[in-house]
C-alpha cells in the first residue's frame, strides 16, 4: 500500500486529499500542517472575516470529511527535514519529534508573508495577514483603532483597506510604485481601483516609500515617509509573500522563486511532487516558468497531481484565473496581463461594470472584469477551450463574446 504524505494545510493540500479520496487512491494519506486548524479558505480572511466578530473558521471541509475519507490529519505539526535516501520526513510538534516514512511525498507548503526588516512578525502595532490566527488578531485590534495605515497597494492590502474603510476607519495606503498592482493588472484596472478607493475616502499615496516606523515603548505608532510621520493605531503590512521552499531546498531539490517542478508537477526526485503557491512550474502559454498565488492554481494543480498519483498522468495546462473583492468592486481576472498587449475596454451589457480584454494579435491573453461576471465567464470558457472572441466587436456590449 502506498504511503502518501502531504506537507501543508492549505487549499492545495486539502484539495489533493479530497481528489485522492474521490478517486479511491489505493494507499494511506497523511496530511501534516503546522497550523492548528483544519484546512480553511484563506480569501475571506481579508474580506469578511476581519469585520465580523462572529465569523467562524471558514473550513474547506468539516472534520468529519477527513475522518470518513480515512485521511490522517497531523495538525500543529511542522515538517522539519526530508531524508530523501531513507524516504522519511522529520516532524516536530508539542508531543516531540518523530520520523514519518513515505513512499510519495507532496510539498504543498504555500507561501508566507514578506516581512518588513524593521518590523518582523510579532512587532506590537504591526499586523500581517496570511493565517487565521493573524486574521483573528487583526479582527480583535480593529475595533479599538481609528487610524489604519496599510503598507503595500497589492491585492491583500487593498482588500484590507476597503474593509477597514467600510468599518469607518481613517485609512492610508502607502504604495512605492507609481500605480497600484503594477505587476498584476493593467493600467486601466489600476486607475479604476485608485479612483474607487479614493472615492471611498481611502488616502492612497502612490510612489511613497516608507523610511521607517515611529516607535513608542516598543510599539509601532506611525509610519515615517518623506521626512513626515503618519500616525497609526494599527499598521498592516501587505508587502507580498515568498514561497516556503526551505524544506525542499535543504533536501537538495531545485528551487528558483518556488520549488521547481516539471509539467506533471514532479520535482527532480521521482518520490516528491509539489503543488500550489510554493511551486515554480512551466506553462505552455508562457515562455517563463510561473509561480502563482491563487486558489484556482492550488486546486487545479492538486487535481492534476491526484490524477497522476492514481495512474493518469497529464501535464498541467489550466488557464489561470483569480478574483479579488474590494468594497463594492468584484475584480475577476482570467489569463495573465503583460505589458504590450492590445487592450480593449468593453462595458458590461447591464449595470456599470466593464471588462478589459487584452489581445496578442487575435489571441485573447487576458480578461479583467469589474462587476461584469457574464463577460468574464464567457471569455474564460473560450480561453479554456483554446479559443478567442472576435477582436473587431469586443468593445461592443451588444455583441456577445464568441469565437
Ligand atoms: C488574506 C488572503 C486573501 C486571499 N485572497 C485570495 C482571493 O481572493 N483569490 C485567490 O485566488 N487567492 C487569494 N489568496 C491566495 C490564496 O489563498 C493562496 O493562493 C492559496 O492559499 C494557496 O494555497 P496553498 O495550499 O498553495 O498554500 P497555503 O494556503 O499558503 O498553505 C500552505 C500550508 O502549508 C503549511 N506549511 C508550510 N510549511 C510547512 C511545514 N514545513 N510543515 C507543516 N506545514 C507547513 C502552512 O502553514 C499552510 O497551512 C489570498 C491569500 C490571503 C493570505
Amino acid at each position: 500500500m502506498t504511503r502518501l504524505v502531504i506537507v501543508g494545510g492549505g487549499h492545495a493540500a486539502a484539495q489533493l486529499a479530497a481528489s485522492l479520496a474521490e478517486k479511491q487512491f489505493p494507499g494511506s494519506i497523511v496530511l501534516v500542517s503546522d497550523e492548528p486548524e483544519i484546512p480553511y479558505h484563506r480569501p475571506p480572511l481579508s474580506k469578511t472575516l476581519i469585520k465580523d466578530p462572529e465569523a467562524p473558521l471558514p473550513e474547506l471541509r468539516g472534520a468529519s470529511f477527513y475522518e470518513q475519507a480515512g485521511i490522517t490529519l497531523k495538525l500543529g505539526t511542522r515538517a522539519l527535514a526530508i531524508d530523501r535516501a531513507g524516504k522519511r520526513l522529520r516532524l516536530s510538534s508539542v508531543a516531540g519529534q518523530e520520523d514519518l516514512p513515505y513512499d510519495h511525498l507532496v510539498l504543498a507548503t504555500g507561501a508566507c508573508v514578506r516581512e518588513l526588516p524593521q518590523a518582523p512578525v510579532g512587532t506590537p502595532g504591526v499586523h500581517y495577514l496570511r493565517t487565521y490566527a493573524q486574521a483573528r488578531a487583526l479582527r480583535d485590534a480593529l475595533p479599538g483603532a481609528r487610524r489604519v495605515v496599510v503598507l503595500g497597494g497589492g491585492f491583500i492590502g487593498l482588500e484590507i483597506a476597503a474593509t477597514a474603510r467600510h468599518l469607518g476607519k481613517e485609512v492610508t495606503v502607502f504604495e512605492s510604485m507609481p500605480r497600484l498592482l503594477t505587476r498584476s493588472v493593467s493600467p486601466e484596472i489600476s486607475s479604476f481601483l485608485l479612483e474607487t478607493h479614493r472615492g471611498a475616502g481611502v488616502d492612497i499615496r502612490l510612489g511613497s516609500t516608507v523610511d521607517g516606523l515611529e516607535m513608542a515603548r516598543g510599539r509601532a505608532v506611525g509610519v515615517v515617509s518623506g521626512g513626515a510621520v503618519v500616525p497609526a493605531d494599527i499598521i498592516i503590512a501587505g508587502i507580498g509573500a515568498t514561497p516556503n521552499v526551505d524544506l525542499a531546498r535543504d533536501a537538495g531539490l531545485a528551487c528558483d522563486n518556488g520549488i521547481v517542478v516539471d509539467a506533471t508537477l514532479a520535482t527532480g526526485d521521482p518520490a516528491i511532487s509539489a503543488i500550489g503557491d510554493c511551486t515554480s512550474f512551466p506553462h505552455p502559454a508562457w515562455p517563463q516558468p510561473l509561480r502563482l498565488e491563487s486558489v484556482q492554481n492550488a486546486n487545479d494543480q492538486a487535481r492534476t497531481l491526484a490524477a497522476r498519483l492514481c495512474g493518469d498522468p497529464q501535464p498541467y495546462t489550466a488557464v489561470p484565473w483569480f478574483w479579488s473583492d474590494q468594497g463594492e468592486a468584484r475584480l475577476q481576472i482570467t489569463g495573465l496581463w503583460r505589458p504590450g498587449y492590445e487592450s480593449i475596454v468593453r462595458p458590461a451589457a447591464r449595470g456599470n461594470g466593464f471588462s478589459v480584454l487584452h489581445f496578442e494579435g487575435d489571441a485573447l491573453r487576458a480578461i479583467e472584469s469589474v462587476n461584469s461576471p457574464v463577460d468574464q465567464m464567457t471569455a474564460r470558457k473560450l480561453m479554456q477551450a483554446g479559443l478567442s472572441p472576435a477582436k473587431g466587436t469586443a468593445a461592443d456590449p451588444a455583441v456577445p463574446l464568441k469565437a
